[in-house]
């Protein structure tokens, strides 16, 4: 960060009594500026033995596979992050008391933490309700190990998910 968002002064990183960190304070106003990760939530959609997947229509990673999933909101629980983003990305309902957590990781170098749910459909969707916002979906085996194709967060909590 260069800038304070409070008065637009430059920042520089500082070390604050009591604080084991350095922190970006204010070289103007003084207001110490705390960054903390980001949390981001997705969810397994399990149809019989397979997987729901999205193909990204939207930057970044443009046309690769993921977890449906995105950033929770304020004044919002993990759950209903995760039923609110796979609404949003597939059209797909699912109450939030049907998510199940399965997994808690970081992405220290992103500052991410991701939640990962898992939900269950009692029927394959019709897939041409699915494209929205350019995404596109499609059901993917769960013995399907083309990884190299999945985005970032998504290949390393599947492969929790394959393992566990
Ligand atoms: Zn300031």
């Amino acid at each position: 960060m260069n800038y304070c968002s409070a008065c637009g002064a430059a920042v520089s990183l500082q070390r604050i009594s009591g604080d084991e960190r350095e922190r970006y304070v204010c070289d103007d106003c003084g207001k110490t500026h705390y960054q903390n990760p980001l949390v981001l939530v997705a969810s397994y959609v399990c149809v019989g033995t397979q997987i729901l997947w999205i193909r990204r229509g939207i930057a970044p990673a443009v046309g690769k596979w993921a977890m449906p999933g995105g950033f929770m909101e304020n004044n919002e629980t993990p759950e209903a992050a995760a039923s609110r983003e796979l609404m949003e990305e597939t059209g797909i309902q699912v109450s939030v008391d049907d998510m199940t957590l399965v997994s808690v990781s970081s992405i220290l170098n992103m500052a991410q933490t991701h939640l990962v749910f898992r939900c269950h459909l009692d029927q394959t969707p019709e897939f041409w309700r699915l494209k929205k916002r350019s995404n596109a979906a499609g059901l993917v085996s769960t013995t399907f190990r083309g990884m190299s194709s999945l985005f970032l967060g998504s290949s390393r909590s599947c492969d929790k998910f394959m393992v566990g």
